[in-house]
């Protein structure tokens, strides 16, 4: 049988056995799953230096002709050093190559090269070790860098990659029309493949980049919403429309905001249609998305069915069990809680009536859906801080039982065009504002000469009783300038905060001593939590009101308002000090951002602005397929160009099923495991 693109990697002329465990290593599997490994970036051999100018410790290229090769040298334990003398035609240098004989053999005396790599010696006797090199008479002097493992070298990855073209060379495929890639702008994809890997000029890679992160993107948004239109074709039990939840509503100790009234009455819409919700409750913390929550399952209840609210942790359960319970339980609407740390007989007995319907409302970690939990008619699943559950865990929820109805809910907010590519699955209902009389947290950001001021404004919030968290970028001190909490700790101990309890709280701590920590100081036997960002999860003390971020420069707009949002959730005026003695352009607006609004959806925006796209996508905790090529390329033009064309494609034919758009199914179906979308 001859090799095709889907043969195993192994059968690539040149590969063989010990080379493809390599290849798999990488999650390479086959020749495609080679051209798809894409360069991180680029060498380029045309910005060589003289020997001279090497900076020594540094990586370096050099124009060097061989002109003597020594015999490889064995020293002990195996080890095989090869020593070559070279030159620039002014100064000498010796090259030298560890344990690669193969490698070095290759090298010709009186040969020129360009050679990449680390120099080290002094001015008078330089070497540089184990150098990446082309022949200088290459026309190609920009080299692609791979991800590589031990014993794969660039080389051996540029020439089976040569082979693996070749193979689609023969068997060429493109998965757009002509006039997709004329209205967009594209090349055609072999030529995106190709000068990925060997471009001919850096306006080459960029082309080939800008198709294959387009791709990409393309593929995101495909499979997102044939997932939404399949689940979509399954049916959901449909409730009834005349059941009114305004008697909850109205009976809870405060008034709905307008956004929380209009996101009830999104979703009751859903549940009143037989295809089943597929929804995203999106709001900062704070928001009241629990009150939402609760009335969809007021709502459920009144109809009949049950609906199980998931939580990612045990502490997070029973605080959502206990504020439903309390919302819940006047109405006559059943609540229980179910975790693992429920007692075996408990547990039973919880088990048997949710069997037999007496118990409304489920609430648990998310073994309460997956284990053998039976319910007599689960009708609704909501599942809260939605981003650590991947796209996997949605399309599996989507098969279970009946093909429930289903809420996430998000505290990170998260700018409708990306909202609409990450979650391009979901209905999206947001609570941009905060129920009334909230106070926001006042912010204010200075330069480190004015710390004491802001220390004594802390003292002075402590003195009144309120507690505070100082943040700190580092653990422990390190060669940078950076603040770390260990010598912070000691240091304000000793001034700032002497007379004050304090105490350090970091993620090298072990997870009993951290709740300890976190125990005391919820207690308030602890005044000032020291603190690197472990702070950001989980963490609800409302009597702490101030919170005093050093090195602020260091953090992303979207982590200052995840970490100021530990603040303000009590009925105090709070107060967030941001010190910084970093004056850049970008630092300075992140600044001005931070203290002229509270809102979190404007924040994440101004945040899409300036770092573009791609670090939303690099973070896993959406749970998105992994992108390879579009998590450092993409720019928002871009993304809006994918979204617009995915968007005419499945207009067109909603589930690709047109012969024509084969191609880019099978594509999309390798983006995402075929489990989920096949
Ligand atoms: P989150 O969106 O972070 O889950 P919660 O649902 O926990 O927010 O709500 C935060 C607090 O605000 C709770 O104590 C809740 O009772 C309260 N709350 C919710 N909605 C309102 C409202 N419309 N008016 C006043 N307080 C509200
Ligand atoms: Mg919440």
């Amino acid at each position: 049988m001859p090799t095709t693109l889907f043969s195993e990697i192994e059968y690539l002329k040149g590969v063989g056995k010990a080379r493809g465990e390599k290849y798999r290593k990488l999650g390479i599997n086959s020749p495609y799953e080679l051209i798809y490994h894409i360069p991180r970036d680029y060498l380029d051999f045309r910005a060589h230096v003289p020997v001279r100018q090497a900076v020594l410790g540094d990586y370096n290229v050099l124009k060097l002709t061989v002109y003597k090769k020594m015999p490889p040298q064995r020293i002990k334990g195996g080890l095989v050093i090869c020593k070559a003398a070279a030159t620039d035609g002014l100064d000498d240098i010796l090259i030298v190559v560890y344990n690669n004989v193969y490698y070095f053999q290759a090298l010709k005396e009186g040969e020129t090269y360009y050679m990449y790599g680390k120099v080290a010696g002094t001015f008078m006797r330089k070497e540089i070790s184990s150098p990446v090199y082309i022949r200088a008479d290459e026309k190609v002097l920009i080299q692609p860098k791979y991800h590589l493992t031990q014993g794969l070298s660039v080389n051996m990855v540029r020439t089976n990659m040569r082979q693996a073209l070749e193979l689609m060379r023969n068997e060429p495929f493109e998965t757009l029309s002509d006039d997709i890639l004329r209205k967009y702008d594209l090349c055609p994809l072999m030529w995106a493949l190709e000068n990925i890997h060997f471009p001919e000029s850096e306006l080459a890679a960029e082309t080939a980049r800008r198709r294959l992160a387009f791709d990409e993107l393309l593929k995101l948004q495909i499979g997102m919403s044939v997932m939404k239109s399949r689940s979509r074709r399954n049916t959901a039990f449909q409730m009834d429309s005349s059941v009114d939840a305004r008697e909850f509503t109205e009976g809870l100790p405060f008034e709905l905001t307008d956004d929380q009234k209009k996101a009830v009455a999104e979703i009751t819409a859903d549940l009143c249609k037989n295809t089943p919700m597929n929804r995203l409750l999106q709001g900062d913390v704070g928001s009241g998305k629990t009150a939402v929550a609760a009335a969809a399952c007021y709502f459920s209840a009144r109809n009949g069915v049950q609906s199980a609210l998931m939580a990612p942790t045990e502490i997070l359960a029973s605080q959502h069990f206990n504020t439903l319970s309390s919302f819940l339980e006047p109405f006559g609407v059943k609540v229980c809680l179910l975790t693992g740390s429920t007692t075996a007989k408990k547990k039973a007995a919880i088990r048997e009536q949710i069997a037999a319907g007496e118990i409304d409302v489920i609430v648990g970690t998310h073994a309460i859906i997956q284990k053998d939990v039976e319910y007599k008619s689960l009708g609704l699943v909501i599942t809260d801080e939605q981003h650590r559950f991947g796209v996997a865990q949605r399309a599996a929820l989507a098969e279970k039982g009946d093909s429930p109805h289903k809420l996430v809910m998000s505290a990170t907010p998260i700018p409708r065009t990306l909202a609409l590519i990450i979650y391009g699955d979901l209905d999206i209902s947001a609570i941009t504002q905060l129920p009334k009389g909230r106070k926001p947290v006042k912010t204010y950001a200075v330069t480190g000469k004015l710390r004491s001021r802001a220390f004594s404004f802390v003292r002075e919030r402590l003195d009144e009783g309120r507690q505070a968290y100082v943040v700190c970028p580092m653990i422990e001190d390190s060669e940078s300038e950076l603040f770390a909490v260990k010598t912070y700790a000691e240091e304000a101990a000793k001034g700032d905060l002497k007379g004050y309890t304090t105490s350090l709280l970091h993620g090298k701590m072990r997870a009993a001593e951290k709740d300890k920590v976190m125990e005391k100081f919820r207690s308030g036997e602890i005044q000032v939590l020291i603190c690197t960002t472990v702070v950001e999860v989980g963490v609800d003390v409302p009597n702490a009101a101030v919170m005093v971020i050093e090195n602020a420069e260091r953090f992303g707009l979207s982590q200052l308002h995840q970490l100021r949002g530990r603040v303000g959730r009590g009925s105090f005026e709070s107060s967030c000090i941001l010190i910084t003695d970093n004056t850049t352009d970008d630092c300075v607006k992140r600044m001005k951002i931070m203290s002229s609004t509270t809102d979190g959806f404007k924040i994440s925006e101004e945040d899409l602005k300036m770092r573009g796209p791609g670090d939303f996508f690099g973070n896993a905790q959406h749970g998105l397929p992994p992108l390879k090529i579009a998590d450092i390329a993409c720019n928002m033009e871009l993304m809006n160009r994918a979204q617009t064309c995915a968007k005419e494609l499945l207009d067109d034919d909603p589930l690709l099923e047109k012969p024509q758009n084969r191609p880019l199914k099978l594509d999309v179906m390798r983006l995402f495991s075929k489990d989920i979308i096949g």
